[in-house]
């Protein structure tokens, strides 16, 4: 089995964001070689997250940020954390801080209105995204 490791940077530039990066990860994908195996995109950071979700129409984008801050609101009473993103750390405890996708044939094996996103909780920053190809 052949890994491959690689990274790169995404520029948020709101609050909460989320960044389609399916491209990106498609590109190392095949820039691999791997056409057969798994890749895991790792987000390694502690107020920020990776999901897989509807990148067809940016309303979904919308609405799921929309649901995370109004389950997580930015300001609560009962935080502790000192730095005043609590609400961010829950955000990315909740959605994960990782994805794993099939490759088939050297391609992510996604369903037809499938990206993946980088989820920016606590922005604007600049953030790094791992991402591990495993094949053959
Ligand atoms: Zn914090």
């Amino acid at each position: 089995m052949k890994i491959v490791e690689k990274d790169f940077g995404v520029s948020t530039k709101s609050r909460n964001q989320m960044v389609d990066i399916t491209s990106r990860v498609h590109s190392i994908v095949s820039e691999s070689g791997i056409s057969d195996g798994d890749v895991i995109v790792f987000c390694p950071h502690t107020t920020a997250a990776i999901t897989i979700n509807e990148n067809a129409d940016r309303d979904v984008v919308h609405d799921v940020l929309l649901t995370l801050s109004e389950l997580m609101p930015e300001h609560r009473s009962g935080y502790r954390h000192s730095e005043g993103n609590s609400d961010a750390h829950c955000k990315s405890s909740l959605v994960g801080c990782s994805e794993q996708v099939i490759i088939k044939n050297g391609k992510l094996n996604f369903g037809t209105w499938q990206g993946i996103f980088f989820c920016e909780f606590d922005g604007p920053r600049s953030r790094r995204v791992v991402v591990q190809v495993r094949g053959e």
